[in-house]
């Protein structure tokens, strides 16, 4: 299967997975998440209608961003960010999913605020409670909301979540679930300035129908669409994950 068929399966995938849970197709955006894969095959599953790229690693997202790989497509950051690499991403990505601290958030206002711009960010959640994960703890999220409301150059989006690795797409459906739930309560908690929930950003290539089918509008798929990565062949490219 070619990048083209693949970007055209899982466009159908994810319609029959809206449908069948009586859900708009049309609601639903995919974001190809596109670390490790070359302008070239970034910019064939463009042309085979991807319409937003997902970049994990800031360096690479730079890299590719100067080799024109995202050109006609919407750009996002969906890996784990760190302080100082903030201001390569401020103004020329249209949405950080990875947002893990109220610390970083404040550096997102400050870099876009010097731009004179609003960042939009999505929130994202430790669902699973994993050591090894960034991200809010549920409970942690309206108090960290409290405190962005604060910054007027971030606008929070929605939520994100990275559920742990499964190996059977329904194992995660009560992650789903629960960030779905938190996305619900948020957003009737009308009381934050500078957050408009419309983005809950959960599923990848192993579970995204099953997202879908909890409630999930973004969906970020890699090698349903690339093919499975070869982290042997990138040396020091270990935690791309
Ligand atoms: C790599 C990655 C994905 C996609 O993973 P696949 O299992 O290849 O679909 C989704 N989200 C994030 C944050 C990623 O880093």
């Amino acid at each position: 299967m070619s990048i083209a068929d693949n970007v055209l399966q899982v466009k159908k995938n994810i319609e029959a997975a809206a449908l069948a849970c009586g859900r708009n197709p049309g609601d639903i955006i995919l974001v190809g998440a596109t670390k490790m894969n070359d302008a070239a095959r970034v910019r064939e599953a463009i042309a085979a209608g991807l319409e937003y790229c997902g970049e994990n690693r800031v360096q690479e997202l730079v890299e590719k961003n100067g080799q024109g790989a995202y050109e006609g497509s919407h750009l996002h950051f969906i890996g784990h960010l760190q302080k100082n690499k903030v201001k390569f991403l401020v103004g020329t990505v249209e949405l950080i999913h990875s947002v893990h601290s109220v610390e970083l958030a404040a550096e997102i206002n400050k870099r876009a605020a010097a731009l004179g711009i609003v960042q939009d960010i999505l929130l994202e959640v430790n669902i699973g409670g994993e050591e090894a994960k960034s991200g809010f703890a549920p409970e942690e999220l309206k108090n960290a909301l409290k405190e962005i409301a604060h910054m007027s150059s971030i606008r929070v989006c929605g939520l994100m979540a990275i559920p742990p690795v499964c190996s059977n797409s329904e194992e995660n459906r009560h992650y789903f679930s629960q960030m779905r739930q938190l996305y619900i309560d948020i957003e009737k908690d009308k009381k934050y300035n500078n957050v408009i929930m419309g983005i809950l950003s959960m599923g990848m290539s192993a579970d995204y129908e099953v997202a879908i089918s909890e409630g999930a509008n973004m969906v970020r798929v890699g090698t349903g669409i690339f093919g499975a990565r070869d982290y042997g062949a990138a040396a020091g490219n270990a935690d791309a994950r």
